[in-house]
């Protein structure tokens, strides 16, 4: 079937109107009718081809909300009308010792991007959810909470699970002081996340209009990166870093927040390498990680535990002809705290 998109043509060109050709609903897909897609910074280094490799046209989109309209014949986890969401991976091999482990977002083998892919084919291109509709198979689709509406639930789909997975493998909660660096769309959910898991929380940030967002999003604490004083008073506090930034920080500045056996991650993801120096981290026997998105299984539990708490994102709904427009506002860092597309609006 042939749906209305929006595709960048070319790397760095404005997006504008395209049609994708989604395949047959096969019989372990279902086709969702797409309500709402969060606009990533992700979609725009790749759309603008920072991060290299990218397959033009693309449509964006993995932060894919909407309602399931068919199923196919085999089918058993949705049925028509359920609430369904998309992230970042549509398919991965299934029989790698990751994705048989159930971390199939480290699939070793080949995994399906949303967009910026190719199926497992290996030839044909995907397309995201800047798009009226998607065909996938169930079992990399999620239930979104019947609590959450579609538009604060998009983004979940992959700035709620980037900051929920770290947060999760570190052992974030009671009596751990967290500090979450940027507050844009995985800032803001790492925010609210990590205080409810029951964290005690630090927002760092190089924007001193944020503060009171911040704290009304959760935080205890809001420190701004360019305060001298501040941020000398604030060494050796905290127990864990969580790095939304897209652009590269002076990491050993930021290590120095550590207290003895912190660790630092990185989710942000820039396109040039970083330095470190190694001395930051021996000092303290400190660590510096890295983590990617979540498993489709850990997806659906932060999924419930939004529902649970009431976590949704804040969001700024547009129509798709604003999408350009968009973009250039969320490298500008003013997004309070996620644009998300209405793809009625590729109706109008
Ligand atoms: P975003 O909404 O643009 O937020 C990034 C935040 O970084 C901004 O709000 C800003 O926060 C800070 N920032 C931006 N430019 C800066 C600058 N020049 N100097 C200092 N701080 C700056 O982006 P996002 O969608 O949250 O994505 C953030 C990064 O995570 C991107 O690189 C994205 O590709 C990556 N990402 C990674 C994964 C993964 O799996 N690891 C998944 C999704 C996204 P303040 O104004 O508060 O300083
Ligand atoms: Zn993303
Ligand atoms: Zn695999």
């Amino acid at each position: 079937m042939d749906v209305k998109a929006y595709a960048a043509p070319a790397p760095s060109a404005p997006l504008e109107p395209f049609t994708v050709t989604r395949r047959e609903v096969g019989p372990d897909d279902i086709l969702i009718d797409i309500k709402f897609a969060g606009i990533c910074h992700s979609d725009i280094h790749q759309g603008r081809d920072e991060w290299g490799h990218g397959i033009f046209p693309m449509v964006p989109g993995h932060e894919i909300a909407g309602v399931v309209s068919q199923v196919g014949a085999n089918v058993t986890k949705f049925k028509v009308g359920d609430h369904a969401g998309v992230g970042c991976f549509v398919d991965s091999c299934r029989t790698c010792e990751n994705c048989l482990a159930g971390h199939d977002h480290y699939c070793l083998g080949h995994s399906v991007a949303t967009y910026n892919g190719v199926e497992q084919d290996k030839t044909t291109p995907t397309f995201g959810g800047y798009s009226t509709h998607i065909v996938m198979d169930e079992n990399y689709a999620l239930h979104i909470p019947e609590s959450l509406s579609l538009a604060e639930a998009a983004p979940l789909l992959c700035a709620g699970i980037t900051t929920y997975s770290p947060l999760r493998h570190w052992n974030v909660g009671a009596g751990k002081r967290v500090g979450v660096v940027g507050l844009g769309g995985l800032g803001h959910m790492g925010v609210k996340l990590a205080k409810a898991m029951g964290a005690e929380v630090t927002l760092i940030s190089h924007s001193a209009s944020k503060e009171a967002d911040a704290l009304r999003l959760g935080a205890d604490h809001f420190l701004l990166s360019t305060d001298k004083d501040a941020w000398k008073a604030a060494r050796y506090s905290l127990d864990f870093v969580l790095n939304t930034v897209s652009v590269n920080i002076p990491v050993d500045r930021y290590l120095g927040l550590l207290r003895l056996y912190g660790v630092m991650c990185m989710v942000g993801m820039p396109t040039d390498p970083l330095t470190v120096h190694t001395g930051s981290l021996a000092g303290s026997q400190k660590s510096l990680a890295g983590s990617g998105i979540g498993s489709i299984r850990e997806t659906q539990e932060m999924l419930d535990f939004c529902g649970e708490h009431g976590i949704g994102s804040d969001v700024e709904v547009i129509a798709i002809q604003q999408v350009n427009e968009a973009w250039d506002r969320v490298v500008a860092s003013d997004v309070r705290y996620r644009f998300v597309i209405d793809i009625e609006s590729l109706n109008a």
